[in-house]
């Protein structure tokens, strides 16, 4: 195969490559790679199909992909004697391709990603390549001797392996940006260079040598019908798999925001349509009573039928202008939306009503359903939370016994109130776990890490879906609940800090926001001391946030309480400073060891000059008053280096690096951050 043939009458011929076909060879590599980085996205997606089918059809799209760029590739070549492939070896070459990408993009989607993974997928990835290209080489009949200079035969299988392995690695530390179409494109022309210049490097390795006279050959036209069937397969197998992928993302969508039973609207999206709709006329509840009764006597498909039946018969009913969800088991809401035809949904309620009175007949059963309809309507359009707030009062109402009847939310009798039943429902939230925190780190920009973490609370409510603390925190203070969610907050924090101190992590130092209210209460430290006793927590890995409205109210006893926490080795950060109405002059009087810069001020940054020489100077400010300082709310690249470009450069917390993470999106963010900090020689933590 490296050694010439000795014989005298041997001539080589020489070829000529068609620079047209050159360049679709490559443009159908690219489309191969592209597709297939396209299909590699989904892999890790948590979606209703598993994930060994995105691996398997980007390894389709690769392998066949590579098979068709060498036959294409083979068909620039213009040599002046007959040339036949051999179909079974022609056809079994794209076995390897296949087989390599497969175990190459296993391995680049495995959890525990290293630069050796990428190497030895980077070299099955390139072995596989030329293995194709050879066996495809192998596939030729002609009359003539084929002979390899064996150097550039190595080179050609080195050229595919270093190329895979860079596109795989770009792949793979890009693929949070990967659903940018430059970024695919940049992948995807590297994994093009890797198999093109591959191929093109071993047909340059090959030499053909011939005996006796040549015979002029007419180029092969069944070459061309190879081509064209490879590349309508590539063709509908990128079609294939934008199908799959829209159709995997509409399955999450629809198992996200629709109920299985009635094929309704489900909560998620009830509660995603309150946050958006500010204008409607009328929102109403059916609840009905006894479902569960039926369910215990006659199980659960029972149950399922009686709500499809009175779905039916609600759906016969509604006016079109209605939008009906199910958003518990035994009840539906409706919002009317329009200013008019108010007075038919109210009618089609009625009808319903008195429908639901009659048995119904289900399962060759008579059901008598007990339904009641709350229904707040208003003449100006309000907000559907405010709306669906009056009929949960109209649902809580002690009177309420009547069965198969409107009741309208009347503010006089119906007296429960959003903010009450928050309180009354705090307890519950803290023990059912409907509470929960999320993390948002805090980087320094200079050195690029993880200073420290802030503890945000988070309330997924059974009723009205997620709460924002903005709405929450407030109320629970005038409720006095804020202490308790307080101290279950602190013991939250230190439990978490006790599970990553036991993993061998690294402690970030995480902030917990106290409340004004709570903040000078002997009860704070003495909680705070428990805690870290029980979790064995150094006091150092803790520090609290403190507002400049919560420190004027009480600003002797605020400065007291500082001082207290301090001696004991807390740090104290005065949260979104600058929002306050408060004079300068307390900075200095008490005791803080940071200070959080409000959002508010980098928002016109750098755009605005004066928002950003304002900045600049609060920044000077604190510095000189020998504070530690943190700016808030930074979102976008431009504001980081308007930062780093200060004198002294600020801890920064805000989008830009990340939003607020649960645990295990923290973990994993941490752990991409490691490794793209290795590959960099910067670690992550700090
Ligand atoms: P905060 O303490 O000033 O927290 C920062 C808020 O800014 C958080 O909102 C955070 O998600 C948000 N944020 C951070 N970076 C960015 C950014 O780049 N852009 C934008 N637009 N927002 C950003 P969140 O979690 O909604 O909390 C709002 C406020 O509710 C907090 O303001 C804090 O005052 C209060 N809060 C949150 N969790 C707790 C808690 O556990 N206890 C107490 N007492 N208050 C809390
Ligand atoms: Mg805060
Ligand atoms: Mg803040």
């Amino acid at each position: 195969m490296f050694t010439k043939p000795d014989l005298e009458s041997m001539r080589i011929i020489e070829g000529s490559l068609d620079p047209l076909i050159v360049l679709l060879s490559f443009i159908i590599a690219f489309g191969a790679s592209y597709t297939a980085i396209y299909i590699n996205r989904r892999i890790n997606v948590k979606g209703f199909f598993h994930k060994n089918l995105w691996l398997v059809l980007a390894s389709l799209a690769m392998g066949l992909g590579i098979w068709s760029m060498h036959y294409v590739g083979m068909s620039a070549l213009v040599i002046s004697i007959p040339m036949k492939h051999n179909l079974f070896l022609t056809l079994i070459s794209v076995i390897p391709a296949i087989v390599a990408s497969y175990m190459a993009f296993y391995l680049t989607n495995s959890e525990y990603k290293k630069i050796r993974t990428f190497i030895v997928a980077g070299i099955l990835m390139g072995c596989g390549i030329a293995l194709m290209h050879y066996l495809g080489m192998a596939a030729m009949e002609m009359d003539a001797a084929v002979v390899y200079n064996p150097m550039l035969f190595g080179l050609s299988i080195l050229i595919a392996i270093v190329a895979s392995f860079a596109s795989l690695y770009i792949f793979s530390i890009t693929d949070t940006k990967m659903e940018k179409i430059l970024v695919k494109s940049i992948a995807a022309f590297l994994m093009a260079i890797a198999v093109t210049s591959m191929h093109y490097t071993g047909m340059l390795a090959m030499k053909l040598y011939i005996e006796g006279t040549i015979h002029v050959h007419a180029h092969d036209s069944n070459m061309m019908d190879v081509v064209l069937f490879v590349t309508i397969g590539i063709v509908s197998l990128f079609i294939l798999a934008i199908l799959a992928s829209r159709l995997d993302r509409y399955v999450d969508y629809r198992m996200k925001n629709f109920d299985a039973v009635t094929q309704l609207p489900n909560q998620n999206q009830f509660t995603e349509d309150q946050r958006i709709k500010k204008d409607t006329k009328l929102v109403a509840v059916v609840h009905i009573h006894n479902l569960e009764k039926y369910i215990l006597a006659y199980g659960y498909s029972f149950g399922d039928a009686i709500v499809k039946t009175v779905m039916e018969i609600m759906q016969a009913n509604l006016p079109k202008e209605t939008k009906l969800y199910r958003t518990e088991a035994n009840r539906f809401t409706i919002i009317h939306a329009p200013a008019e035809s108010v007075q038919n949904t109210i009618d089609g309620l009625r009808c319903i009503c008195l429908l639901l009175e009659r048995p119904l007949n289900i399962d060759e059963r008579m059901v008598s359903v007990e339904a009641v309809v709350a229904v707040s309507q208003s003449d100006d359009k309000k907000a559907v939370r405010e709306h669906f707030a009056n009929t949960i009062a109209v649902l809580h109402a002690p009177s309420i016994q009547s069965r198969h009847e409107i009741i309208m939310y009347d503010p006089k009798i119906h007296t429960f109130n959003f903010e009450r039943q928050l309180s009354l429902d705090i307890q519950r939230a803290m023990d059912e776990n409907e509470l929960f925190l999320v993390y948002q780190p805090k980087v320094d920009p200079e050195l690029n890490i993880v200073v420290g973490l802030e503890a945000l609370i988070r309330w997924k409510h059974p009723v009205f879906g997620i709460i924002s603390p903005a709405v929450f925190i407030p109320i629970l203070e005038n409720t006095n609940r804020i202490s308790d969610v307080t101290d279950w907050l602190i013991a939250r924090v230190c439990q978490q800090l006790a599970v990553w101190n036991n993993i061998g992590m690294e402690l970030p130092q995480v902030s917990i926001n106290i409340p004004g209210v709570y903040l000078t209460s002997p009860r704070l430290n003495r909680v705070i001391n428990e805690n870290l006793a029980r979790y064995n927590i150094q006091v150092s890995k803790i520090e609290l946030e403190i507002t400049e409205t919560s420190v004027i109210h009480d600003i002797h006893n605020a400065i007291t309480a500082v001082r207290i926490f301090r001696q004991s080795g807390l740090s104290v950060a005065l949260d979104d400073f600058g929002t306050g109405l408060s004079s300068l002059s307390y900075l200095k009087e008490i005791p803080i060891s940071t200070i959080k810069i409000d959002k508010s001020f980098i928002d016109g940054v750098p755009e605005s000059e004066k928002d950003a020489s304002i900045l600049k100077s609060i920044v000077h400010l604190c510095y000189s008053l020998g504070l530690n300082v943190l700016i808030e709310g930074v979102e976008t690249k431009e504001q980081c280096q308007f930062i780093m470009g200060l004198e002294r450069v600020p801890i920064i917390q805000g989008y830009y690096y990340s939003k607020p993470l649960t645990v295990e999106e923290y973990e994993q963010w941490l752990e991409k951050r490691k490794e793209v900090g290795e590959q960099n020689g910067k670690i992550s933590i700090g």
